[in-house]
């Protein structure tokens, strides 16, 4: 049965009490990167081209969602720039009243082309993933010698004038754990707000080891040693990133999703591009709502399946992960090849 808030009629509520705010959108599974923490291996199996959700069924699901109490939608992937005609899926969604705070996620590849038509199109809050300001480790981490078109890129996001700007780092020991200072300092230049990511044992990770996790402690340490005091800033309420001002003034987020993990406050889910439906980024299973879109459920249908599923929603797989003795990758890549929306690349970050 649906609980609702007493506040917010119409809001499903989880089981532990958690409304349904915030929906991550994958919009493609295929990336033009390879980053080692996300997509290690040789080969991977893609999703049928077939199963991928068209715009207007997308904007069908977000639909349902929005009246289920989703306000905030994110685009991922894959990597989301990829998705041809992305620019037309964003006006749409800017447009629509329901979502009042929509945001997208890209490796930045493309964006220096990009930028411009996504803010034209109603973007307003936009992150980039950038693990290194160096040329060789960039490359190394990623597969591809792309740093310099990452760079141009969040320099044309810098210029257009997002709302918000974003640098996301998944912080790894003994690989770019010597740049925050430099990452930090990028991201004040460009008007961005650097945030540093603990390496997660997500799906996808088959090198994770908790050796090469560098812990929030740790990232605060090395801020504090070089910028001075870091202060925390007030609740973040349901967000993910906690916030911190260095005595210079930046901003910088923290994202401990595997030491200290948020499961509790959580309100997220995810969409794959196939339209299958995951209430936790470490859900081994999703819920089908492609199958029933195509065969054709009404609305009310689709937003009574979503109140149901979400009514029954007890998930807080970081959190259950800490217990986890002698903890290595979630999966192996057999597992990930047998069902790739186990991926985070399939199901979005
Ligand atoms: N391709 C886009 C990008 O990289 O920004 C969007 C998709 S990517 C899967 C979304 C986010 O997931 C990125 O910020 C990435 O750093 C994060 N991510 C992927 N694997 C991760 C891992 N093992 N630990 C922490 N974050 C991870
Ligand atoms: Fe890297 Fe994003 Fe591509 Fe994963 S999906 S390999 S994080 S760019
Ligand atoms: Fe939410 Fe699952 Fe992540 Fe916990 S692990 S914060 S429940 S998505």
């Amino acid at each position: 049965m649906t609980k609702q808030t007493s506040q917010s009629p119409g809001v499903s509520v989880d089981a532990l009490g958690r409304p349904l705010r915030s929906l991550r959108v994958s919009v493609i599974d295929r990336c033009d990167l390879r980053c080692a923490y996300c997509m290690p291996e040789e080969d991977y199996t893609w999703l049928p081209k077939e199963g991928i959700l068209t715009f207007d069924e997308i904007l069908r699901l977000v639909d349902a969602f929005v009246s289920r109490g989703v306000r905030r939608v994110r685009l991922t992937g894959g990597e989301p720039l990829l998705r041809s005609g992305l620019v037309d899926l964003i006006r749409d969604l800017a447009r629509r009243s329901g979502v009042e705070d929509l945001a997208l996620t890209t490796n930045a590849t493309q964006l220096a082309r990009w930028a411009g038509p996504l803010r034209d199109a109603g973007l307003k809050r936009i992150t980039v993933s950038l693990d290194s300001l160096k040329p060789g480790r960039f490359e190394t981490l990623t597969r591809r010698a792309a740093l310099d078109d990452v760079l141009k890129g969040i320099r044309a996001a810098s210029e257009v004038g997002f709302d918000e700007l974003k640098l996301n780092t998944v912080v790894m020991q003994d690989f770019n754990d010597d740049e925050l200072i430099d990452l930090v300092d990028f991201a004040t230049d460009h008007g961005a707000q650097a945030r540093f990511i603990e390496y997660m044992d997500v799906g996808g990770a088959t090198l994770w080891s908790a050796e090469r996790v560098v812990t929030r402690e740790d990232i605060l340490t090395r801020l504090a040693a070089h910028f001075g005091p870091v202060t925390p800033e007030p609740s973040r309420g349901a967000a993910p990133a906690e916030s911190f001002t260095l005595p210079n003034g930046a901003r910088v987020g923290i994202i401990a999703s595997t030491t200290q993990p948020f499961c509790r406050t959580c309100d997220r889910s995810r969409l794959t591009a196939d339209g299958f439906w995951y209430l936790c980024l470490y859900a081994g299973d999703g819920i089908d709502l492609r199958s029933m879109l195509r065969e054709g459920a009404t609305a009310e249908q689709l937003t009574t399946r979503i109140a149901q599923v979400w009514g029954q929603r007890d998930d807080r797989g970081a959190e259950q992960r800490l217990d986890v003795p002698e903890r290595g990758a979630l999966y192996q890549i057999q597992e990930l090849r047998q069902d790739p929306r186990r991926e985070m690349h399939t199901r979005g970050g």
